[in-house]
């Protein structure tokens, strides 16, 4: 080999070189942004294997080497961007897997609190994104313009308290309410207004939730302090912030509909004008305290009561006077019955209530108080006049494994002594059977 090859042999080696600083330093930048560690090494090796080779070919190999040289970097470039195309493939379906699993919580129908976990759950397991393993779901209540803490995932007892309530316009989270638009903080900074004990250099994501431009809600997540955001983060959680905004709305109106449902249930069951229950739940009550009666070996006792001389009260004074006397009779057993107690609008102007766990003797002493109630109160139904109306009351205490029909009819039986005996009185079955009532 004589002086004339070296001399070549040099300006292979810098075409080789050439090819290998260009391109394979370009394959490795790329690379050191997607491939593994492993990947990058084999990338490193392989390149310095190609440009050692090439550069020992001779003059009448350079072709071939100069080919092989730019093979490799398109094989890299075409490797890098191949990568670059899955990571972004694999981030997509990991973002849509998050997205679904909301649109599957969505629709359960576990309680909203639940859920709203869930959801800060599945945006911090998303793996391409750094987010702290903490955070928390604000909700806007009955209050319009406070945002109440629903939900939360690794967050101390302090900053739980803090923030259990945060007023529009306060801290991160108030400014991103106020605003309806996403709030990031790289640091704590001025805006950062709460501080709680044990509190750590963080930054933040807020981002709203926004329905029919109204805020909902806020969610809180952490990241690491002087982290940047990218777009497609913002992207990602304003996708985050709709799903949620949807579950509000749907569990919002899913509340709604179960007040109104047992607003309706409640009418249906009370008599609208004394405010009490009417005598369909009545009976169905009766029933059932009879059952638990028995099976708890428990008292339980009944006071039946009648307005004397109503008809002639009617008469003298017109229909809607004697509904003011009804209206306020409803008050006074309401008022004179215990919690347990429940009462009812048995018929026109006879009454009942349900005294579970409770002997005759003590039913009788809340059945004087009704008694002496409505007696104690002054009804002016026509002017100038004054007027006192009294009722006639009968007490039973239910006798193991007696009838609902004869446990009534003993109450019944006692208010018609009563009744007999002058009325405004109360009369009570004794317990034995065969004993008659007693005053
Ligand atoms: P007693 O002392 O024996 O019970 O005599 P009473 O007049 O109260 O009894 P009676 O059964 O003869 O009359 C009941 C009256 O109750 C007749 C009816 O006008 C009246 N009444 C029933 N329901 C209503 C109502 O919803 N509003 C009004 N204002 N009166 C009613
Ligand atoms: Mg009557
Ligand atoms: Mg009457």
């Amino acid at each position: 080999m004589g002086l004339k090859f070296w001399f070549k042999f040099k300006y292979i080696f810098l075409w080789a070189m050439g090819g290998y600083f260009v391109f394979h330093p370009l394959t490795m930048i790329i690379g050191s942004f997607m491939l593994e560690p492993h990947e990058l090494f084999i990338r490193a090796i392989s390149g310095t294997v190609v440009s050692k080779t090439v550069a020992s070919f001779s003059l009448r190999m350079l072709p071939w080497g100069l080919s092989y040289v730019i093979l490799n970097g398109l094989i890299g470039w075409f490797h890098a961007t191949s990568k670059l195309r899955e990571l972004e493939i694999r981030r997509s379906f990991q973002t849509q897997t998050v997205l679904n699993n909301l649109l599957k919580l969505s629709l359960d129908i576990t309680p909203l609190e639940e859920v709203l976990r869930q959801v800060i759950d599945e945006v911090i397991s998303l793996p391409w994104f750094a987010l702290e393993s903490k955070g928390a779901i604000f909700v806007v209540e009955d209050d319009a313009a406070v945002l109440e803490m629903k939900a939360q995932r690794g967050l101390s007892a302090p900053i739980q308290k803090d923030c259990a309530h945060v007023p529009f316009g306060r801290c991160l989270c108030g400014r991103a309410a106020q605003s309806g638009k996403l709030v990031f903080a790289v640091r704590i900074d001025d805006r950062h207004e709460i501080e709680y004990q044990g509190m750590t250099p963080h930054g933040h994501y807020c981002i709203p939730m926004v329905i029919s431009g109204k805020v909902t809600g806020v969610m809180t997540l952490y990241v690491k302090e002087g982290y940047h955001p990218t777009a497609r983060e913002e992207e990602f959680l304003q996708a985050v912030a709709d799903v949620v905004a949807g579950i509000l709305q749907r569990k919002q109106a899913e509340k709604a509909l179960l007040e109104s449902e047992k607003r309706y249930m409640e009418l249906s069951i009370t008599d609208g004008l004394t405010l009490l229950y009417n005598s369909r739940h009545f009976f169905e009550r009766l029933g059932s305290e009879i059952e638990r009666a028995v099976r708890y070996d428990s008292f339980l006792s009944l006071i039946l009561l009648d307005i004397d001389d109503f008809k002639q009260y009617n008469d003298t004074y017109g229909h809607p006077e004697g509904d003011k006397v009804l209206a306020r009779l409803g008050e006074v057993i309401r008022e004179s019955s215990r919690k347990a107690d429940s009462a009812y609008r048995y018929g026109g102007e006879e009454f009942t209530v349900i005294l579970p766990e409770t002997e005759v003797e003590s039913a009788v002493n809340v059945a004087e108080r009704i008694r002496n109630g409505l007696e104690s109160l002054i009804f002016s139904p026509a002017s100038g006049e004054e007027v006192h109306k009294t009722v006639s009351i009968g007490v039973a205490q239910y006798r193991p494994h007696e009838e609902l029909s004869s446990f009534m009819n003993r109450a019944d039986t006692a208010m018609y002594q009563a009744k007999e005996q002058g009325k405004n009185r109360v009369f009570f079955s004794k317990l034995e059977p065969g004993n008659g009532a007693g005053r």
